[in-house]
């Protein structure tokens, strides 16, 4: 058994589309970024990665290639996936943590896990995902940012 941490950041910006778990949220802000800025996807991807020693997604998605200008994260995050099983590992869970002020993310958590689980394939108790605000403070707090955090475990086949 192996396991990896991600952690993210995006900044938010008025008029842009707000990507979290593989879903289109409706919210005033959204995030700045190369792909669709999607920050719980990336977390996740890191911490795959980083549990196979696999490096991490800028080292095998670049953010100045124009290939990936845009691109649906759940995209990367089968990509990744594909790499851990061909490295031989199968994936066990993730816990991931999302801080962000607004909107409110509980509502929407079941979806995210069931898009999730799709993607990488695994069952939708092997997807956790938890949200908190920062209480008002730093750069999410003033909802300058989001961040994701997540921890992933997996097993050699
Ligand atoms: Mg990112």
């Amino acid at each position: 058994m192996r396991i990896g941490f991600g952690y993210d950041v995006h900044q938010l910006q008025t008029g842009k589309e707000l990507w979290l778990g593989g879903i289109k949220l409706s919210h005033t802000k959204g995030a700045l970024g190369h792909s669709d800025a999607d920050v719980l996807i990336h977390a996740i991807c890191d911490a795959l990665l980083g549990a196979a020693n696999l490096r991490d997604i800028g080292f095998h998605f670049s953010n100045t290639d124009p290939k990936y200008k845009g691109i649906d994260s759940k995209v990367l995050l089968r990509e990744v996936c594909l790499l851990i099983r061909n490295a031989g590992y199968e994936i066990g869970n993730i816990d991931a943590t999302l801080a962000l002020e607004a909107p409110k993310i509980n509502p929407h958590i079941p979806e995210m896990q069931r898009v999730l689980a799709e993607v990488m394939a695994v069952p939708v108790d092997d997807i956790s995902i938890k949200a908190t605000t920062n209480e008002g403070l730093g750069y999410v707090g003033t909802e300058h940012g989001v961040n994701a955090y997540a921890v992933a475990l997996i097993e050699r086949k």
